[in-house]
Order: C-alpha cells, then structure tokens, then sequence
C-alpha cells in the first residue's frame, strides 16, 4: 500500500493523483483522494488503477491546497469499496480523513475491547480502529489524543490524517514503513516513496523518523512530535527487496543500488560458470546487472514482461497454457538456447513463479539455471501488511534450500544471508522477521491479551 499528502499546493488534487501514479506499483486493486478546502472534505475513491478511476471532471471536484490519497492492495482485510482509502469521519469535534500503509498487530483485540464499549466500525480495515481511539479519548486537545492513541497501536504504520486545516503523519516506532517529506510549490508532500516526488517536482527534505509525529499548520514551520518513549531502525527489509521502485530513496539508500549490491555480493558468494545473467522483470534486474558486473559474466534482458496486463487479464485456458501462451513474461528465446543462464529473483515466496521461470527457461533450451535470490529464506510470515501471513504459504517453511531447489528444478540456489543483505543496505538493522522469526514487535496472538479500559 501507498500513501501521499500534499499540504498548502494550489491543485492539491492534481499533485496526488500524479503521486499516486508514482505509487501505483505498491497497491493497485483500489485508490482514492481526500481534499479540504479549509471549510469541506471532497473525496473520491474505487476500487481499480489510478488511470481507472480518475478523470478531469472528478479531480475538478476535488477542491483544496490540502489532500491525502492512498493505492490499496488488501492484505488479510476483505476488499470492497468500503475498505478503499482515505476514510472520511464525520465528528461532532471536527470531521478529518484518514490514509494508512501497514498493519497492526494488535488490532483485534483494540476492535473488540472498541467495540465493547459501544464503538461500531464500518470496515474490516486496521485504519478505522485509530480514528476510534483518538475519538475515545475525552481530552479536547487534538494532537494530545492522536499521541494517546498512538501510543495504543503496534505494528506497522505510517498515518496520514487530514483535519481541515492540519496535516498529520505518524511513522511507527520501528520505522517498519518507510514516509519522507519534500518540499512543493511553496507547500510540503509526505510521501511512501520519493519517486512520487520526481513525479511532481518537489525536492527531498527528509525521511519521517521512527516514533515521529509531523504536523503541518498553515503559515507556520512543521511541528515534530515524537510520541514513543522507545524507538528503533526497523524498516522492512522488503521495502528495499521487492515492493519499492529502484528510483526511490529510502532512508538515505537509493534502492537500484541496494539491488545492485545484493546482486554483487551473491556474485561473491555463489559463483557459477555461466554464459549470461537474467533479471527476473522489474524488481530483479538491478540484482542481475550487479551479478554481471561482479562476475564478468554478461548481463542480458533474457526475460521480457508485457507491462500491460491488468488485473483483469484473463489467464490462458489449460489447453493454451499447454501449448505455451505466455503473456506475462516470455523468454527471449534465441539469447537462451544453448546457453548456461544465472536467474536473479527477489525472493521466493510460494516457490510458484521461481518453478514457472525455470521451466521456461529450460523449454527455450537453457542447459542449466542457477538461481540466486536476492534475500534469505522466507521461514516466517509477516504480520506487518505484507501480505505473507501464514506459514502454509511459504515453500521455505516446509523445505530446506535443497527441497526448495529440487522443487523449482533448478540447478543450483543460493539465497543471499541476512548479513550481506543489511551490508547491502548499508546499515546495521533492518526488519529482517520474515527471514528470521524475530519480530520487533509484540504480536497480541492471544485473546484478550490488551486491556484499553485504563486508557480512559
Ligand atoms: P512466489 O514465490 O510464486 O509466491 O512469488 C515470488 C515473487 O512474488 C517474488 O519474486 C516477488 O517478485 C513477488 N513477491 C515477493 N513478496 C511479495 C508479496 N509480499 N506480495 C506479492 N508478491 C510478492
Ligand atoms: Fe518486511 Fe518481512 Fe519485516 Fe514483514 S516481516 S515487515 S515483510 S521484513
């Protein structure tokens, strides 16, 4: 999921939904937009891509030098319109809408002790359990009851709320979801990732930290707040993997070059004789290109992705997969025959695509793949809104490495370990749970487990 908000723009509308563009690839089964006008809220929504369901005549309804705007995939929560972002709240205290990338972990027991105490939620969504606690709370002081409230939820989360005259953005205390701020127009924009700012044209001014609260206030400077007592550099590993485009900096690391050094460093590590390298289309080519450039063995587009298939395409029948319809990713046929081929993958998460890709390959008459994955096995699911959740998903929670290569059929397979992947990075932590089972987090399995009657 991705969130953005534009703060004291003229066509605030317009720089959302050109941002939103930017984000597309972080979530693309629903989006929407919320404006203020200072006096109103204008918001529209649905479920589909950006180029979908906006035109000129709803961003012109879209009125405001202040918006918010979300792109959704579900992760665990039912889809449905109801479940596209911004919320908008009605209140008798101030109406504000509401944008979230994440997932918290102790939502169930927040919505039931919630619930308990009269609250009736409208969505499945994680989102509207934090609107519920900032409106639980008696205190009249806004900000004060968006820290309390805060200060209830764990997890992973980078909050966008939209008042009529305010803006907030709340990062996690682990940084587990990335959120920087840039500069616009005379304005501000927050975005998940700076590539929706050379989207606009806004210049970088830093990332959201851990544990912050920023509030924009019209004719003044930004007001930090930093409303956890403890906080860590915990940002999800995956957000440099796979789920961020390579044009995007992501706390001072620009990801095609974080990709680039995983790819060299499995050089390292897993070297094989080969005749070319291949990049598993988009989000592994950076990989393969530092493999290439590590090993001396040439780098080739040996895998080629129709960028045009939506969410509706209709698969092939059995009888025309049989015959090798391919419209997703084709081999490039006459590059690949004959030859020994290293495959670069991001990650493995079911083992399905690594199989389909080897076979393929070996089809157009590959004589041997090796394939080298750019982070560490996938042992453990991810409470964090990826939308990993259970172990039954995951191939590295039933085999071993070598269970796993027989089952992709591939020649050999390397992943790379969680200290080349951190030194990758740069840096010395990351979330790495998925690969290792230790959550920075409390996960609340239990029932009950939260008690919020004393918060109020
Ligand atoms: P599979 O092993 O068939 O489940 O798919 C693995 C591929 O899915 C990877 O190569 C990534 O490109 C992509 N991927 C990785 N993590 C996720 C995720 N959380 N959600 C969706 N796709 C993912
Ligand atoms: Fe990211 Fe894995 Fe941590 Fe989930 S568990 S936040 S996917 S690194």
């Amino acid at each position: 999921m991705g969130v953005i908000g534009v703060f004291g723009c003229k066509n605030a509308a317009e720089l959302i939904y050109y941002g939103l563009h930017a984000l597309q690839h972080r979530g693309q089964e629903g989006c929407g937009i919320c404006t203020t006008d200072s006096t109103d809220f204008h918001r529209e929504r649905g479920e589909g891509l950006v180029i979908e369901i906006f035109n000129k005549k709803k961003l012109s309804k879209l009125k405001g030098d202040c918006a918010i705007g979300h792109v959704r995939y579900s992760s665990g929560n039912m889809g449905g319109l109801d479940n596209v972002q911004p919320f908008l709240f009605k209140h008798h205290t101030g109406d504000f809408s509401m944008a979230h990338n994440g997932n918290l972990v102790n939502s169930r027991q927040l919505r039931m002790a919630l619930e308990a105490q009269g609250s009736i939620f409208h969505t499945s969504s994680d989102t509207e359990i934090l609107a519920h606690l900032m409106k639980m709370n008696r205190r009249k002081d806004r900000i004060d009851a968006i820290e309390e409230a805060l200060t209830m939820i764990e997890g992973a989360y980078a909050f966008l709320i939209l008042t009529k005259d305010k803006l907030y953005v709340c990062r996690d205390k682990n940084g587990l979801r990335p959120v920087s701020i840039g500069k616009i127009n005379g304005g501000y924009i927050v975005s998940s990732e700076t590539c929706a700012f050379e989207a606009v044209g806004a210049t970088f001014l830093r990332d959201v930290e851990p544990g912050e609260m920023v509030i924009f206030e019209k004719d003044k400077d930004p007001k930090t707040i930093l409303f956890a007592g403890e906080y860590s550099y915990k940002m999800c590993a995956m957000e440099l993997v796979y789920f961020a485009r390579p044009d995007s900096e992501i706390e001072g690391i620009n990801v095609h070059t974080f990709r680039k050094n995983s790819g060299k460093y499995l050089a390292r590590l897993a070297p094989v004789e080969a005749d070319l390298v291949i990049g598993v289309p988009d989000s592994s080519i950076s990989g393969a290109i530092g493999y290439a450039e590590e090993s001396g063995i040439p780098y080739e587009i040996g895998l080629i992705k129709n960028k045009y298939i939506g969410r509706t395409f209709i698969q092939p029948s059995q009888e025309l997969r049989e015959k090798g319809v391919r419209l997703k990713l084709s081999p490039v046929r006459s590059l690949i025959t004959g030859k020994r081929v290293v495959l670069l993958d991001d990650s493995i998460v079911r083992g399905t695509t690594s199989k389909h890709i080897v076979r393929m390959l070996k089809e157009a008459g590959a004589k041997e793949v090796h394939v080298r994955i750019c982070c560490p096995p996938m042992h453990h699911p991810c409470f964090y809104g990826v939308d990993t959740s259970t172990y039954d998903e995951l191939i590295s929670a039933q085999f071993d490495v070598e269970g796993v290569r027989k089952m992709i059929e591939a020649d050999s397979l390397f992943y790379l370990p969680e200290e080349y992947l951190l030194k990758a990075a740069n840096r010395p932590d990351l979330c790495l749970a998925c690969y290792s089972g230790k959550y920075p987090t409390h996960l609340y399995q239990s029932k009950g487990e939260f008690n919020i009657e004393h918060k109020f």
